[in-house]
């Protein structure tokens, strides 16, 4: 039964990495080589003569004959069951996915069937992983809310979620994956599904632009109204990754925040409106009351009854204390409209706390107050502050101290250095705060439960001295006891003083500052109107060898001083009398002359809404005071380097 095979075939075939088996057209195993034995976990020469369906799971043997039959109906060489997972059995009965290549052999003895096998198990596992893996991440991306698209190298796409789908939709009746990125939006725009401005070439040539060379994001709008916010990113190996969120909702809260803010801002800029000028108003006839008062105290040639007396001094007193009201809600509006000018400068402390002492003296003195002397900590350093501000609030304390401490009481005020402030505050012996009326001292017309008490007040000192601390980059604070005593301190930021040049400081590790280099010499303009400004610039240039600094008082000065001199780099301050800052950086940029030279803005008003006005005006940067010398330090360096 067996034809003659020759050795050297055997040999061949036994060494081949697949099964091979030969069988006849009756379905009995012929010969078999090594793999297959191996394979099936039979023994050598275990397999020839059995039945070729011992190879195969009995719930296939249906299915198997009739593939049999079909092929001895038709033999040529080909793959077994196209498209069908075959499955081979071991000789334990377990099973494993194969897969069969035929090729019929005819011999005088009728057709013989050789049949190639090859386990596929760790294949069909990698490829079951695969699928896994992929049904994994589809899950993922359909999960997320925003529309995701995913483009091969190729520009094709190979991954979208519906989200993505139900936006773009109708793109034909092609599948999505497998499309070009610029043939799905192309057949998304003649769908109707943006709104293009009645320019879809326009729209699709800057969305095609976007996403060729994608950074930042892209905002449409869809038919609809509703907008999109388009986010587009290179993957590693050439591919894009196209991410669509609607933020309509966003926008639209955002306009209504925006809205809210300029209502709140109008309503705010309207009552101070009003308060300074009722203020204005009330103060005209004011004078004239005090002022006739007055004549009318001091008339000699017909004077008063001591009755008289009496009552115009209710008057006097009354009147004085109306204008007080008024000039503490007039300074109250304009610093609420920010109509308040606050000119920072490196300040002696102990130098306004003597000088606030001075003047409290008198007051203090009339109700046998002693106010203690004031201890000096030498070497304490100068404070970044508005030097009148400071004494306006230090003179809120302390006068409060007086009037709310006891006849004959102790007041003292002292210096404290924190690790990153200087503490200047007012104790008293007083009648202190209760407890219940501290949240809110703070607040304006506030006079924790003094407004029916003898002493007279306003309700407003301490509001504006709050306020003025903040605009000066410090802060307020007070603890209290009833029946003990207050103490209220104003905390500020202490200003760097120039170091003595170390060593270390003059051997930089880097390359030399352009700075400090002094073979090189660059002109900076600074213009300023406030003395102490120009000081304190003056002294921080010092340190800047190779720079030289012109100062101008005015815009107009500066403008000049620019044209003659041609500056490296422009420091203009905002608030100048006559023209102002921005108005004298327009002009510069006017003119080509002048057009290049970079100007920083320096300005104690640091609103978000003025530094982008800032940005329009033509400044390159915008910086605020108190002046931080290392920010302004860096940009000067930036900007002398990149001239
Ligand atoms: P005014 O003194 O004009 O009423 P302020 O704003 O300066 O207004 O102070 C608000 C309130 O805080 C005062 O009315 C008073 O009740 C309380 N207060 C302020 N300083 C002291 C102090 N040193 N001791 C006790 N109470 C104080």
């Amino acid at each position: 039964m067996l034809p003659e095979w020759n050795v050297p075939f055997r040999a061949l075939i036994d060494a081949a990495p697949d099964g091979m088996l030969v069988c006849d057209e009756g379905g009995t195993l012929v010969l078999v080589n090594g793999q297959t034995e191996r394979m099936f976990g039979y023994a050598h020469g275990e397999l020839p003569g059995q039945p070729l369906d011992i190879l195969i799971p009995s719930r296939l043997h249906g299915r198997h004959h009739h593939h049999l039959a079909r092929f001895t109906a038709q033999p040529r060489l080909r793959p077994m069951g196209d498209d069908l997972d075959l499955f081979a059995r071991r000789k334990d009965g377990s099973e494993f996915p194969v897969e069969v290549s035929l090729s019929p052999f005819t011999t005088e003895r009728g057709l013989l069937i050789i049949a190639g096998i090859r386990d596929v198990s760790e294949r069909r596992a990698l490829e079951r992983d695969k699928r896994r893996a992929t049904a994994f991440l589809l899950s993922a991306i359909e999960a997320v809310q925003e529309a995701f698209l995913l483009f091969d190298e190729h520009d094709r796409v190979v991954m979208v979620n519906s989200a993505a789908r139900e936006l773009l939709g109708a793109v034909g009746d092609a599948p999505i994956i497998g499309r070009s990125f610029e043939a799905v939006l192309r057949a998304s725009i003649t769908a109707g599904t943006f709104e293009t401005g009645g320019a879809p070439d326009a729209f699709a040539a800057h969305w095609l632009a976007y996403h060729r060379n994608p950074s930042g994001v892209l905002d449409v709008r869809m038919a609809g109204g509703r907008c999109l916010r388009v986010t587009e990113r290179k993957t590693a190996d050439h591919g894009t990754v196209t991410t669509v969120l609607d933020i309509s909702d966003d926008m639209q809260r955002t306009q209504e925040l925006h809205t809210a803010r300029e209502q709140a801002e109008a309503a705010s800029a309207a009552k101070s409106e009003f308060l300074s000028s009722m203020s204005h108003e009330l103060r005209t006839p004011l004078n004239a009351i005090l002022g006739f008062a007055q004549l009318l105290e001091r008339d000699r040639k017909q004077p008063l009854s001591d009755r008289q007396l009496e009552r115009l001094g209710h008057v006097l007193r009354g009147g004085e204390h109306l204008l007080r009201l008024i000039d503490d809600v007039l300074d109250l509006a304009r610093i609420e409209a920010r109509r308040i000018a606050i000119s920072v400068e490196a300040v002696d402390v102990a130098d306004v706390v003597l000088e606030v002492v001075h003047t409290l003296e008198p007051t203090a003195a009339r109700v046998g107050a002693h106010i203690a002397p004031l201890t000096v900590i030498p070497g304490l350093p100068r404070v970044v502050a508005d030097r009148t501000r400071l004494a306006q609030i230090l003179m809120n304390f302390g006068s409060n101290a007086i009037k709310y401490g006891k006849p004959g009481g102790q007041l003292a005020l002292r210096i404290e250095r924190l690790p990153d402030a200087l503490r200047i505050a007012v104790a008293d012996d007083g009648i202190g705060i209760p407890a219940d009326k501290r949240d809110r001292i703070f607040e304006p017309f506030q006079r924790a439960g003094q407004e029916s008490g003898p002493i007279e007040g306003t309700g407003i000192g301490l509001t504006i001295s709050k306020r003025l601390a903040e605009l000066m980059g410090g802060s307020v604070g007070f603890t209290s006891e009833v029946g003990v005593g207050s103490e209220f301190w104003i905390d500020l930021a202490m200003f760097r003083e120039r170091a003595a040049p170390a060593p270390a400081r003059r051997a930089p590790a880097g390359p030399p500052s352009r700075l400090t280099d002094t073979s090189l010499r660059h002109t900076v303009v600074y213009v300023e109107d406030n003395p102490s400004n120009i000081a304190f610039m003056r002294d921080l240039i010092e340190e800047l060898p190779s720079v030289e600094l012109l100062t101008a008082d005015t815009a107009e000065l500066g403008l000049e001083l620019i044209r003659s001199r041609r500056p490296r780099a422009v420091i203009m301050d905002i608030n100048l009398p006559g023209m102002s800052g921005f108005e004298a950086v327009k002009s510069l940029r006017a003119s080509p002359e002048t057009r290049d030279i970079p100007v920083i803005g320096l300005s104690a008003a640091a609103l978000v809404r003025d530094t982008a006005r800032a940005a329009d005006a033509g400044f390159v940067r915008y910086l605020t005071k108190p002046v931080k010398i290392e920010e302004l330090t860096q940009t000067l360096e930036q900007l002398l380097a990149s001239g």
